[in-house]
C-alpha cells in the first residue's frame, strides 16, 4: 500500500512553507484531522500496527487526548482488547476513568510523533498505574524518534524544521501559512 498517496490524496501530507505551534518554519505540514476525520482512512493506517503487534499479547490500546483516542479506540476494536486515554489534569497527564491496566500488557498509541512529548506523558502515565509497556506506535513519525521499547510508525518522514532566522523557505519569500487550527 503508498502511505504517502493516501496521506497526500487525504490532504493530511501539506508541501509549502509552514509555521509550526513550536514557533519553527517547516516545508511539510501534517494536518491529522484529515486522516481522523475519515474512518476508513484511518482503520487502514490502525491496521499496519494492529498487525504489528497482534502477537504480542496486548491487553490494553492507551492513547493521548486528543487524536491517541480516536486511534486507540480503533486498533483496540482490531486487536480486541480494551482501550483507554491519557488526558490532562492539573497539568499532569493520567490514566483515570477507571481504566484498570494495572499488571496489564499495555500498548500506546498517538497519531503524530511531533517531539515526543505527548507519547513520554503518557508512557509516565501508564507506568504509574504499574502497567506493562508492551510497545509504542503511532500513524506518522515526523522526527525519527528511536525508543528504548518495541516501536513502530506507520509511516515515517523525518521533516527539518528551522529557526525563522535560518528559514531557507524565508529566504526563498515563499509566503509562510499557520495551520492546524481550532
Ligand atoms: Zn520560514
Amino acid at each position: 500500500m503508498d502511505i504517502e498517496k493516501l496521506l497526500k490524496d487525504h490532504k493530511v501530507l501539506l508541501e509549502g512553507h509552514f509555521l509550526l505551534n513550536s514557533g519553527l518554519h517547516s516545508k511539510y505540514y501534517f494536518e491529522k484531522f484529515r486522516i481522523l476525520e475519515n474512518p476508513d482512512a484511518t482503520s487502514t493506517l490502525c491496521k499496519l500496527i494492529a498487525d504489528n503487534f497482534k502477537d504480542k499479547g496486548i491487553e490494553w490500546v492507551i492513547g493521548p487526548t486528543t487524536g491517541g483516542i480516536i486511534i486507540a479506540y480503533e486498533i483496540a476494536r482490531q486487536l480486541g482488547v480494551l482501550c483507554g486515554f491519557a488526558e490532562e489534569r492539573a497539568g499532569k497527564r493520567v490514566v483515570g476513568r477507571g481504566f484498570d491496566i494495572s499488571n496489564k500488557n499495555v500498548l500506546i498509541v498517538d497519531d503524530v510523533m511531533t517531539t515526543g512529548k505527548s507519547v513520554k506523558e503518557t508512557i509516565d502515565a501508564v507506568k504509574e498505574k504499574d502497567a506493562v509497556l508492551v510497545g509504542v506506535a503511532v500513524l506518522i513519525d515526523r522526527c525519527g524518534a528511536s525508543l528504548s521499547f518495541d516501536y513502530f510508525a506507520s509511516y515515517k518522514k523525518v521533516v527539518k524544521n528551522f529557526k525563522p532566522e535560518e528559514c531557507p523557505l524565508c529566504k526563498e519569500e515563499i509566503p509562510l501559512k499557520k495551520l492546524g487550527g481550532l
